[in-house]
Order: C-alpha cells, then sequence, then structure tokens
C-alpha cells in the first residue's frame, strides 16, 4: 500500500501538519511529492499538496485520494522544503507558503487535458477511444481506468503526449486551431477522390497541399487564402482528410515590441573587479552572498548582464529580482536584448493568465532567465547558477501579507540550496546588508565612480526657513523658480519631487525646522486630532500639541503636507506657459498609464514631470537637467527609525536622474532642516559617511542591525477589546521571553483604524531569543479560535519594513 502525507488547505493551527491518505491503486503511478489532490477532509472534499509519498502509516483507518490536480509537480523538492523554511520564519502555515508558489491561474482546481504528438493511428488501444481522430483529450475521461492510466503515464513519459491545465477564457492560454494532411502526404487530384462537385473542399486541399504539404497550418490562414468556411474544412475532417489540431500560443506581453540586440560594451575595470568573484563562485559553485555597493551611473546593470552571460554558459539559470516600480519595460529591454528569447517576465501587471504562462515557461525549461519582482523568487528553476537582486534596499522586497517573507532571505536560502552566488545590488545599500558586508559575511564589491568618469550632478540645498523670512510661502523657493525659468527657455526637462503624504500627520516648526520626537524612541511623534495630543508610535510616549515652538519660540508650528494636485496649480499659476506632467496614485490608478505618462514624457511632450517616489527610479531621459525636490522634510520624519535611511536613498536615487547624459545635471533639495545627516550625506553622494552615522543613531535607538525587531499588529471591531488582547499578549511575552527582550507598548498603530477596524500593537526589540517563534507559534494557536469565530487579527510581522 501507498500512502500520501498531505498539507491540506485550510489555514488553520489544527490543520498545519501533514496527514495521511491512501493513495488508490490506479492512481499510484500518478501520485508525487510537490503534486495538488483532493481529498476528503470531514464531510468536504478539499486541495491538499503532496508533501511525502510513502509506504508506512500509523493510521489504522486513512481515506483515499480521491483526485489528482496536477499532471507533474508544480512544487519541486526545493519549493517544499522552502515553504516549510518561510512557514518556520515568517510565522505562517505551510499551506500558505506553498500557495504563494503557486501561480494564481491554477490555484483553483483547474481541469487538465492532454494533447498528443502523435498520428491517432499510434496511439496505444488503451487511449484511442478518448482521442476519437482529434489531438486533445480530457485528463479526468483517461485516468478513470487503469490500463488507459498507465498509457499516459508511458507517453508522458517518452514525451509524446503533454498534459496541461485548461483554464477558462480569461486567463486561460491562446489556442490556435490548426489542420494539416491527414498520413502527412497530399494527393494529387482532389477533385477525382473528392468529386468535381465539392468545388470548395477540393479548393481547400488543393491550397493546402501546395503550401503546407507536410505540416499544419492555421485554419484561419486556409479560410482566407482558399477562401473558405469553416464548415468546408469541418467536412474534410469527417472525411478524414484533414486532422484537426490546436496549437498553443504563448501570451507575450512583450509582442508588439521590437528588441534591438545591444552591443556588448568592453568592461570597466571597477566593473571587472566587481564581476570576478562573482564568476569565481559560480565556476566553484560556492554559495557566495555578494553586496554589490555601486553609485548611481557605474554600470551596475553591465555587471548583471555578464554574470548572466558567464551562468548561461555553464548551462544553469538565473533569477533577477527587480522593484515592482523599477521594472519597466526599458529595464526588461536589457535583459530582452541580450538574452532574446531566454528570458521570462514576471510582475504585477501581467494577467493571471500571462503569469501563467511565463510561469510555464520556466516549469518547463524553456527559458533560464527570469526577471521579475519579488515573488519571482520562486521561479521553479533547479539548476540555478545565479540569484540577482537589483536595489537590494527597497522596502517592497517584503511582502506585506501572509506570508510576509523577504525576497531578499529567501534568495539568501535558495542560493545556499543551490551552491551559488547571491548578487544584492544598489547604489544605497541597506544598512542591515552593508553591515553584514562590513563583518564579511557577504563580500563587499565597490563601484565608487561613473562610468566614463561622468561626474555626479551638484546638489544644493535650499533652505526653506530662509524662503519664509523672506515671506515665501510658496512651494518653491526663489532659487528653484528661477531656475525652472531658465531650462523652459532652453527647452530642457524638469522633474519635481514631491514625497507621498505621510499617512500621518507631523507638526513642525517652519522658522527652525524643529520637529518633535519621542524622548525614548528617537521616532518622530504624530499627531493626533482627538485629543490634540502627539503620540510616540512605537512605545505609546504622548504629550499634548504645543503651541509655541520649544526651541525657538516662534508660533509658525504647522502640520505638514501639500499635494501633487496643489503644487500643480501653483505650476500652473506661476509659470503658465509649462506643460505639466503629474504621476501620482491618482493618474496612474489605470493599468499601463504609469507607462504612457512617462513615454509622452520622454518623447518632449511636456516640460515638467512632476510625482511622487514612483518618478524617482528608472527615469533614464537625456534632457533632463533639472531636479527639485519639494519637500525632503516628508519623509524624514515619518515615524519610523527607517525615515533618515529612506530619505538618503530617496535623495541619492532622484539625484542619479540628473545628468547621465552630456547635458549637466543639476539638484535642488528644499528643506527646514539642512543639516541633517540623511540631507548633507546626499548632497556630497557620500554613503559610507551617511552609513557611519546612521549606525550610531541605530545602535542608540536599538534598532537594526544591532537588535531584531518583531510587530504584532492586533485588531478588532471592538476597540475595548483590541486593547485587552493587545495589554495580554504584552504581559505574556514579557514573562516568557528573556529579560533582554524589550517590550515595548501596546500602543494604538500608526493608522489608528481601518475599515472600522481599531489596531493596536507591540513591538518586540531583540538579539537572540530562540523561544521566540515557538512562542509566536503558540500564541497563535492560543487565539486561533477567536480569530476564527470573532474576527479578531493577530498578525505577526517579523522583521518589520513598514510601521503601519
Ligand atoms: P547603474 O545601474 O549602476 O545606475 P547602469 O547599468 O544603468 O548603471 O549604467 C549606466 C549607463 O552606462 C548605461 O547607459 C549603460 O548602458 C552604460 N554602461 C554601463 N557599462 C558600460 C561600459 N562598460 N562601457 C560603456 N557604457 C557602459
Ligand atoms: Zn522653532
Ligand atoms: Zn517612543
Amino acid at each position: 500500500m501507498m500512502y500520501a502525507k498531505v498539507i491540506v488547505d485550510v489555514a488553520a493551527a489544527r490543520t498545519d501538519k501533514a496527514f495521511d491518505y491512501l493513495i488508490p491503486e490506479e492512481l499510484e503511478e500518478m501520485v508525487h511529492p510537490g503534486m495538488r489532490v483532493m481529498v476528503p477532509f470531514g464531510p468536504r472534499s478539499i486541495q491538499g499538496f503532496v508533501w511525502e509519498v510513502t509506504e508506512h502509516t500509523e493510521l489504522t483507518r486513512v481515506k483515499p485520494v480521491k483526485e489528482v490536480l496536477d499532471p507533474s509537480p508544480v512544487l519541486t523538492g526545493e519549493m517544499l522544503e522552502l515553504g516549510e523554511w518561510i512557514a518556520e520564519e515568517t510565522v505562517c502555515f505551510l499551506i500558505t507558503a506553498y500557495q504563494s508558489m503557486v501561480p494564481s491561474a491554477i490555484r483553483a482546481k483547474p481541469k487538465k487535458i492532454i494533447r498528443s504528438n502523435v498520428e491517432s493511428t499510434n496511439l496505444p488501444e488503451a487511449l484511442k477511444p478518448f482521442f476519437d481522430g482529434k489531438n486533445e483529450a480530457a485528463w479526468d475521461d483517461v485516468v478513470q481506468t487503469k490500463e488507459a492510466a498507465s498509457a499516459l503515464k508511458q507517453m508522458t513519459a517518452d514525451g509524446s503526449v503533454m498534459v496541461d491545465y485548461l483554464l477558462k477564457d480569461k486567463t486561460g492560454k491562446k489556442v490556435t486551431r490548426m489542420v494539416r494532411i491527414e498520413g502527412g502526404k497530399a494527393d494529387e487530384d482532389y477533385s477525382r477522390i473528392l468529386g468535381a462537385k465539392a468545388v470548395k473542399q477540393v479548393q481547400a486541399m488543393n491550397w493546402i497541399s501546395r503550401h503546407y504539404a507536410d505540416k499544419a497550418v492555421p485554419v484561419r490562414e486556409v479560410q482566407e487564402n482558399a477562401r473558405v468556411t469553416s464548415g468546408v474544412l469541418q467536412a474534410l475532417i469527417k472525411k478524414g482528410f484533414l486532422l484537426e489540431e490546436s496549437i498553443e500560443a504563448y501570451r507575450d506581453p512583450y509582442q508588439n515590441r521590437v528588441f534591438t540586440e545591444s552591443e556588448r560594451p568592453s568592461l570597466t575595470k571597477q566593473q571587472e573587479k566587481a564581476l570576478a568573484p562573482v564568476q569565481n563562485a559560480l565556476w566553484k559553485q560556492s554559495y557566495e552572498p555578494c553586496l554589490l555597493h555601486g553609485v548611481t551611473g557605474s554600470g551596475k546593470t553591465e555587471v548583471y548582464l555578464r554574470s548572466i552571460e558567464s551562468v548561461l554558459k555553464e548551462g544553469k539559470e538565473a533569477i533577477v529580482l527587480v522593484p515592482e516600480i523599477s521594472l519597466t519595460p526599458q529595464m526588461v529591454e536589457r535583459f530582452k536584448a541580450r538574452f532574446g528569447s531566454e528570458v521570462a517576465v514576471l510582475h504585477s501587471a501581467l494577467s493571471s493568465g500571462e503569469k501563467y504562462d511565463e510561469w510555464r515557461k520556466i516549469h518547463r525549461r524553456e527559458v533560464k532567465v527570469v526577471v521579475g519582482a519579488r515573488s519571482a523568487v520562486f521561479a521553479p528553476f533547479s539548476n540555478l547558477g545565479l540569484l540577482i537582486i537589483d536595489e537590494e534596499h527597497e522596502g517592497s522586497y517584503k511582502q506585506e501579507d501572509h506570508p510576509r517573507y523577504h525576497a531578499r532571505q529567501v534568495a539568501l536560502w535558495r542560493g545556499r540550496w543551490h551552491s551559488c552566488p547571491v548578487l544584492m545590488g544598489s547604489a544605497t545599500p541597506s544598512l542591515e546588508s552593508y553591515a553584514r558586508a562590513s563583518r564579511n559575511v557577504y563580500r563587499l564589491l565597490e563601484m565608487p565612480k561613473r562610468v566614463n568618469e561622468a561626474v555626479m550632478p551638484e546638489v544644493e540645498v535650499m533652505d526653506m526657513r530662509e524662503e519664509l523670512k523672506k515671506g515665501n510661502r510658496s512651494a518653491f523657493s526663489e532659487q528653484l523658480l528661477e531656475k525652472m525659468q531658465d531650462r523652459l527657455e532652453k527647452k530642457e526637462q524638469i522633474v519635481l519631487f514631491l514625497n507621498r503624504r505621510g499617512y500621518s500627520t507631523f507638526v513642525m516648526c517652519r522658522s527652525c525646522g524643529y520637529t518633535p520626537s519621542c524622548p525614548h524612541c528617537e521616532i518622530t511623534l504624530t499627531y493626533h486630532n482627538t485629543g490634540r495630543r502627539l503620540k510616540c508610535h512605537y512605545c505609546g510616549y504622548g504629550e499634548p500639541l504645543m503651541q509655541t515652538c520649544p526651541d525657538c519660540g516662534s508660533e509658525h508650528i504647522r502640520f505638514f503636507g501639500t499635494g501633487t494636485q496643489k503644487v500643480e496649480e501653483e505650476i500652473t499659476r506661476l509659470l503658465p506657459e509649462a506643460d505639466v506632467i503629474r504621476m501620482d496614485v491618482d493618474t496612474t490608478s489605470r493599468k499601463g498609464s504609469h507607462e504612457k505618462l512617462l513615454d509622452s514624457f520622454r518623447k518632449g511632450e511636456a516640460d515638467i514631470l512632476l510625482g511622487t517616489q514612483m518618478i524617482a527610479k528608472g527615469l533614464d531621459f537625456p534632457k533632463i537637467t533639472l531636479v527639485g525636490v519639494l519637500a525632503a522634510d516628508t519623509m524624514l520624519h515619518l515615524p519610523d527609525f527607517r525615515a533618515p535611511e529612506r530619505t538618503f536613498q530617496l535623495l541619492t536615487q532622484v539625484s542619479g536622474r540628473a545628468g547621465r547624459d552630456k547635458l549637466p545635471g543639476e539638484v535642488i533639495v528644499q528643506t527646514y532642516t539642512p543639516e541633517h545627516y540623511s540631507i548633507q550625506h546626499a548632497k556630497w553622494h557620500d554613503f559610507h559617511a551617511f552609513a557611519r552615522e546612521e549606525m550610531v543613531q541605530r545602535k542608540r535607538g536599538g534598532y537594526p542591525p544591532y537588535f531584531y525587531l518583531t510587530l504584532i499588529t492586533i485588531a478588532h471591531e471592538d476597540a475595548a477589546k483590541v486593547m485587552k488582547t493587545a495589554a495580554r499578549i504584552a504581559d505574556l511575552l514579557r514573562k516568557q521571553l528573556s529579560p533582554e527582550a524589550r517590550i515595548l507598548g501596546p500602543t494604538v498603530s500608526p493608522i489608528a483604524r481601518i475599515k472600522d477596524r481599531y489596531r493596536y500593537q507591540c513591538m518586540i526589540k531583540y538579539k537572540n531569543e530562540p523561544e521566540l517563534i515557538r512562542i509566536l507559534n503558540d500564541l497563535n494557536a492560543q487565539y486561533q479560535k477567536e480569530m476564527a469565530e470573532e474576527n479578531l487579527t493577530i498578525s505577526i510581522d517579523m522583521e518589520p519594513q513598514m510601521f503601519m
């Protein structure tokens, strides 16, 4: 007897383990680990992943597997193990981890179809009735009998049939209907054979035999060229003259683009130096995490491309992760131009059918390179030679939903599994990665110069306190406005950057730049309208809103945050001749609109591009000679310990946009706190100095990379229940964790209420808590009932990137 250990599709603590099922004899050869099956569970029938196939069970009564859902495993052995690791590390259920690795198009119970590549007369007898003269048959019918099932297995093994999912139209693959001459050879005289009366049929057969005597032709093409209807072709199929087939066509989202073969520039010295260790690790087949710190324009992408070339030469595969927001057609083009059809692209703008097509190319080993956003880290390659993470500092690599994995961590895990290099690149590495590189946990590769010795753009910092003194209350300093006028006259382009409005409000003194922050946590206090109080979102400290500035006594204490729309109006008023393109969540919500706006700006259809951080990346236009950051402070004072780091990254990123070409670029940064170290070091393009200073702050505040963080958010409609639960959880943690762990809160979350549900949070700061994962899992189990029945949510975020 054979048994399957199955992880069932019920995300709950009590089902978070494998259940044993009997594999019925007729399915015995078909069930393998990593496949999905339908199994009885209580009164229902549900999906599950086969974890293991074994000959043993401890149980006396096991129910049988009902149905096999996948023709081949959707998860490799590596993925099954990776899922276990993710479930453990992110405190989620195994099933949640596994589901997230499977493309959504086939997540529901998919129907399957068998496609044959052999003449129907050559099919095994057991299968003939199912195909019935066509090249397709329904899997569900075939696997009913043992003979047919084993014939099918045989044919799948030698590649003469292929089993695939039959997807619904909306997401289904595109199929082209084809016909071919039965037997593969044409007759000379169809009018004799078919009879002179069958004019149209003769016409069709003649045309096909002339043009496609020995291969299949799309039905549409025959109809158009031989001028016959589909009825005529149907008749010929019935009579056995033609054989009907359908060929699947991949939906290619890039099919209307022409990719030109790019020339390979010869590498600069520093590129060669960065490339060598990556190639070495590849050749030695050793796991080697490398941090490539290269300034903007130093040619990191070329280093990626060359390392991939080496990977392909070894017959291996590569994954390239790029933040969603910089996964632009220009970016994709650089990879397609070098590696052509070897590349699959995965990102969230694809329809689920398109994503499935790309996934299938990987699954079938038809491509060797995947370029994609976060979830592409799960690309089911089995012979990986390299993983690349571009812009490794990006917070979006962390998934904010279950499973809350960080793509960088997953990439490192896979690199270790495959014994291959992992290349993390950035102009502004995260302090976590940089600290590891400084301690030689990662190998540090530096590229301090731009290609062709191009100079870094001049960054000027405008003190907005001075503008206020001069009576200028507009969003533009005098100097920025002058420079904008100058560029408009010269017909050069301008990018204006306004940070997304903070999700919470902070207050600032406009005379001196003072912003109140928590005396315990070193993060900015957030203003709450109820009670007019300022609160710390980490520890719960609070104080009343001040009337005058404690630093300078000024009464110009203001809430902060200006919208892009307001700025656009101001530009129209001040510079009526300028054409402005505004890019923010409002103007880019429709699919493709993001790209359209950028395209239009690239073509020179506007003088000014005004936007939120979505424009900070990937813009590589030669005519931009002025970049303005309107309010650097909005990001600097978010209630998040990474605010200075994010500000530094952003300023570096935007100033990297200017002067990438022949024309020199200028950057103007407007701020009320020009002396802040984030702004000063960004002005001088000095990452190392910034990192040194920021590390001191992190140490003082007890933040990563010195401490680990875990954020627990509790939400429910009933505020009292949330507070009570949060307090109980904090208590429990204080009792169970070691005295070295610091538990902050409970306190109200920065977003205090979402969809009528109140939110409270606790934060744990710790260095070494081997019991933490177990304690958190117990916590989950303990509240399981309340979560399932009373709509309570307790979300656990290990190493959070966002603090909302
Ligand atoms: P980064 O990603 O580090 O900001 P890019 O890879 O975008 O830099 O390179 C900046 C520019 O320099 C691109 O236009 C690229 O084509 C060009 N470039 C890169 N490497 C070389 C090289 N070795 N020789 C000439 N041009 C190069
Ligand atoms: Zn002040
Ligand atoms: Zn605090």
